[in-house]
C-alpha cells in the first residue's frame, strides 16, 4: 500500500494534499498497489473528499490528543499507521506539518527519507524520488535501501487528477496523549491570502524596490493577477519592516507557482533556490546584465516603477485574476 498523509483546512483537504493524494494513485497504479488516506486531528469532517483523488481506503486518527499539531503525537499515527496496513510508501506534502512530521514518522520507522521531490517513480516496485540539490543547480535520482519508503512531495509540482476511489472509512487508533509538544497557538495572517508556498501567482520584490512602502505596487499587481506578494531577503533584512515569511530563497521558503514575477531582483544563487521551480519566470531589471534575465522566461529591461504600474492597469482592464 501507498500512504499519503493529508492535511484538512476548515473541513477542505488542501491542496498540496491532494497533489499528493493524486501522485500517489498514479504511483499505486503503477505498481499494483491499494492507495490509503490518513488524516488525524480532532475531527476527519472532510476526509471523504480522498475518495476523489483515488483513495481506496480512508484512514482517521480523530481524537481530541490530535486537536493541535504535534510533532510526536502525529508521527506515532503516521508510523503506526504504516506498521499496522503494512504499507511500503508513505507520501506527505513538503507544507510546514508535512515536512514536520515525515522525517519524524520516518526515523520512528527506521526508514529512507527523500525531502521536497519534485518527481517520483515506482522502479521495479521500489520509490525513486528525483531532489533538486545545490540550490536547485541539479537533480538528484534518489533510490531507498529500506523496505519503508518516505517522502515528501514539493507543492504545485505535481498535478491534481481526479479519479474516483473506492474510500472505504476506516478509524484508526489515535494515541491517549502526553505529547513532548503540542502546538498551543495559531496566530493566523489577517490577509486571508494563500501561502506564498501554496501560490500559483507571485509578485516578488527586492532590494530594487528602495523602500518597504513601495510594495504597495506589488500589491495593486498581485491583487490585479489573483497572486500574493514576496520579497528577496535584501528586502527583508533591509529593516522596510517586512516579515520573514515573505521571504523567498534558501533561507526562505521555496515557491513553486504557476506564475513568478521578480520585481528589482538580481537572481543571487540563494534566491533562485527557492523560486527555480517556477512554471514561468517574468523578471523587471533596469540592469540587462542582472543574472535573473538567464533564468526569465520574459525579461523586462526598465525601472520597476514604470513598468509594474503599467502591468497593473493592462491587468486590472483586462479584468484577470483570482489565484
Ligand atoms: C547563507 C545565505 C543565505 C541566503 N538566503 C537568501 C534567501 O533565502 N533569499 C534571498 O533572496 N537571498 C538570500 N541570500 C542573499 C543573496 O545572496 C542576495 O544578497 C539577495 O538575494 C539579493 O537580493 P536582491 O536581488 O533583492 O538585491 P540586489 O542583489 O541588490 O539586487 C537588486 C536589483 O534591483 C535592480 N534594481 C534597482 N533599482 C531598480 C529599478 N528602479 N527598477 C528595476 N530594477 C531595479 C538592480 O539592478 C539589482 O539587480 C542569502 C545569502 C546567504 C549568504
Amino acid at each position: 500500500m501507498i500512504l499519503v498523509f493529508c492535511e484538512l483546512k476548515e473541513g477542505t483537504i488542501r491542496k498540496p494534499s491532494a497533489e499528493a493524494l493524486s501522485e500517489g494513485r498514479r504511483l499505486a497504479d503503477a505498481a499494483g498497489l491499494k492507495l490509503g488516506a490518513i488524516f488525524a486531528g480532532a475531527s476527519c469532517a472532510g476526509s471523504a473528499d480522498a475518495a476523489k483523488y483515488g483513495a481506496d481506503v480512508i484512514y482517521c486518527a480523530e481524537g481530541a490528543s490530535l486537536a493541535s499539531y504535534s510533532s510526536d503525537g502525529f508521527a506515532q499515527v503516521l508510523a503506526d499507521t504504516v506498521q499496522a496496513k503494512g504499507a511500503t510508501v508513505l507520501l506527505a506534502a513538503a507544507t510546514a506539518v508535512g515536512k514536520d512530521v515525515a522525517p519524524r514518522a520516518a526515523a520512528r520507522l527506521g526508514a529512507g527519507y527523500a525531502s521536497d521531490v519534485t518527481g517520483l517513480a515506482m522502479v521495479g516496485g521500489k520509490l525513486q524520488a528525483v531532489r533538486p540539490v545545490y540550490a536547485g543547480k541539479a537533480f538528484a535520482t534518489t533510490s531507498f535501501a529500506s523496505a519503508v519508503q518516505v517522502a515528501t512531495t514539493r507543492p504545485n509540482v505535481f498535478p491534481l487528477a481526479e479519479k474516483a476511489g473506492a474510500g472505504a472509512a476506516e478509524a484508526v487508533a489515535a494515541p491517549a496523549g502526553g505529547f513532548k509538544s503540542v502546538v498551543k497557538e495559531i496566530l493566523a495572517k489577517a490577509s486571508g491570502k494563500v501561502d506564498l508556498s501554496e501560490a500559483n501567482i507571485i509578485v516578488s520584490g527586492g532590494r530594487g524596490m528602495k523602500d518597504g512602502a513601495n510594495f504597495g505596487l506589488l500589491e495593486a499587481l498581485a491583487d490585479a493577477i489573483g497572486g500574493v506578494v514576496g520579497a528577496s531577503r535584501a528586502a527583508v533584512d533591509a529593516g522596510w519592516g517586512l516579515p520573514h515569511s515573505m521571504q523567498v530563497g534558501q533561507t526562505g521558503k521555496v515557491v513553486s507557482p504557476t506564475l513568478y514575477i521578480a520585481c528589482g531582483i538580481s537572481g543571487a544563487i540563494q534566491h533562485i533556490a527557492g523560486m527555480s521551480g517556477s512554471k514561468f519566470i517574468v523578471a523587471i531589471n533596469k540592469d540587462p546584465e542582472a543574472p535573473i534575465f538567464k533564468l526569465a522566461d520574459y525579461g523586462i529591461v526598465g525601472d520597476l516603477f514604470e513598468v509594474v504600474p503599467e502591468l497593473t492597469k493592462s491587468a486590472q482592464g483586462m479584468g484577470i485574476g483570482s489565484n
